[in-house]
């Protein structure tokens, strides 16, 4: 099909099943080829020995997660929509989520891709050998590249061994500042949760709205913490020090989910929050900035402020562990003047990033949204390399035409 599109210089867009933030499976010009990747759902071979899995791209996430652990083996990468996208689309977007500030990102869990390239050929690289560097890391160029490279249809995954035990908290804090500061005070002590996730009051208000989970809705900001791993005695040790700081840093209580139903309604609510939002305003435009852990404290207090200053709410959450931070500004499209308003914040929501050394996107890819932002955030020796890179493995201009590079 990729073969008869390039001869008729057809665009053509892989599509996961569309749960990208970017807008990055919107076909662009209107009459591309929309290929949709999804009824490759088949997992080909999970090799136990070199704990690996082969996997078709349309696999949804959790559905590939189900089946390793079957048999006691694991996959780490669980972006939020892990029931509502496909390892194609994750590996095209790098996905991270929660868990990755232990365990990394998809891109850390790539041996070898199955890749249509822009002429129709098959490109088959890496395998089952951990190490290879035989040869460019072509993987990796193709891992994040948001379907502008090549049609990902298969992938051979790294598996690990499942953690056996999990302790999963709610710290609640009267002040987001606090809370945000507690993020660094548990890492620098040498603890590495699977997951350390912020929320603020908004946030968890619209969460409890919607799922009536029996969440404080009086707190300013909470962290959701989970520690994990094969060593009970090591995953509570781990849970009470975490516990232990968040009091220090003035956390109003530490709640520890004491049965699998309590830590289900954790991650209920925590994967919750995106749907949960729609409540509170027509519209969100959710961002993804990344910045150095160590500046999250200042990067929330000047989104507050960008917030104030423009008269429109922007909630905050995201997965503060790796300093990526979703901060979501609720707004009305209808209304030309609150939409004018949303632009501007965004550019500004990415200065601040910038300035303190962070990046526009920690997960969710430049797509469509962030394309305007991308040579102040690269510069032009970057830029303009990337470009070479895509008229070399697409010299038509047929893949994903129009998305990531400013036009
Ligand atoms: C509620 C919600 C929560 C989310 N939480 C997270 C999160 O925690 N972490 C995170 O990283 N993301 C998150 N996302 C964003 C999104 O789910 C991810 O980006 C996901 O990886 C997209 O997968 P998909 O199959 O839906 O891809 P799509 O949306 O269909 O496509 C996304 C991009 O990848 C390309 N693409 C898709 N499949 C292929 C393929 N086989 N080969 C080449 N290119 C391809 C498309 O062209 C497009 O550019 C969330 C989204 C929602 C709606």
């Amino acid at each position: 099909m990729v073969k008869l599109a390039a001869a008729e210089r057809l665009p053509v867009v892989a599509r996961g099943m569309g749960s990208g933030l970017a807008a990055g499976s919107i076909p662009m010009p209107e009459g591309s080829l929309v290929i949709s990747l999804t009824r490759m759902n088949r997992i080909l071979e999970i090799d136990t020995q070199n704990a690996t899995v082969l996997t078709e791209a349309g696999v949804i996430t959790a559905t590939l997660q189900a089946e390793v652990e079957k048999i006691g083996l694991f996959y780490p990468p669980d972006p939020s929509s892990i029931k509502h996208s496909t390892i194609g689309g994750n590996i095209a977007c790098n996905a991270g989520g929660p868990r990755c500030l232990k365990y990394g990102v998809t891109g850390d869990y790539v041996l070898g891709l199955t890749v249509v390239l822009a002429d129709g050929s098959i490109l088959k690289t890496g395998g089952k050998p951990i190490k290879d560097v035989t040869g460019y890391d072509l993987k990796g160029l193709f891992t994040g590249s948001e379907g502008t490279l090549g049609l990902i249809t298969e992938a051979l995954l790294r598996l690990v061994a499942k953690p056996q035990f999990a302790r999963t908290a709610l710290a609640e804090f009267d002040s987001l500042a606090d809370a945000s500061k507690t993020v660094n005070a548990i890492l620098s002590a040498g603890i590495v949760p699977a997951t350390l996730e912020l929320m603020d009051q908004t946030a968890i208000v619209c969460i409890e709205e919607a799922m009536k989970l029996g969440l404080n809705t009086d707190v300013e900001a909470t962290l959701l913490i989970e520690t994990d791993g094969s060593d009970e005695q090591t995953v509570l040790q781990e849970a009470a020090t975490a516990a232990q700081i968040c009091e220090q840093q003035g956390a109003r209580s530490v709640k520890v989910a004491q049965t699998p139903g309590e830590r289900n309604n954790l991650w209920k609510a925590r994967r919750s929050i995106s749907p949960a939002l729609a409540r509170k305003a027509p519209n969100k435009l959710g961002e993804d900035i990344t910045v150095p852990r160590s500046a999250i404290p200042e990067v929330v207090q000047r989104i507050r402020e960008i917030s104030e200053n423009y008269g429109l709410p922007i909630v905050i959450f995201g997965h503060a562990g790796d300093g990526n931070l979703h901060p979501n500004v609720l707004f009305d499209k209808r209304d030309p003047e609150q939409w004018a308003k949303v632009e501007k914040m965004v550019a500004e929501i990415f200065a601040v990033s910038l300035a303190v050394g962070g990046t526009l996107s920690g997960e969710h890819g430049v797509g469509l949204l962030k394309r305007p932002y991308l040579e102040q955030a690269l510069g032009p020796v970057s830029l303009q390399l990337q470009k070479q890179i895509k008229q070399a493995l697409d010299p038509l201009n047929i893949l994903n035409p129009g998305k990531m590079f400013p036009v």
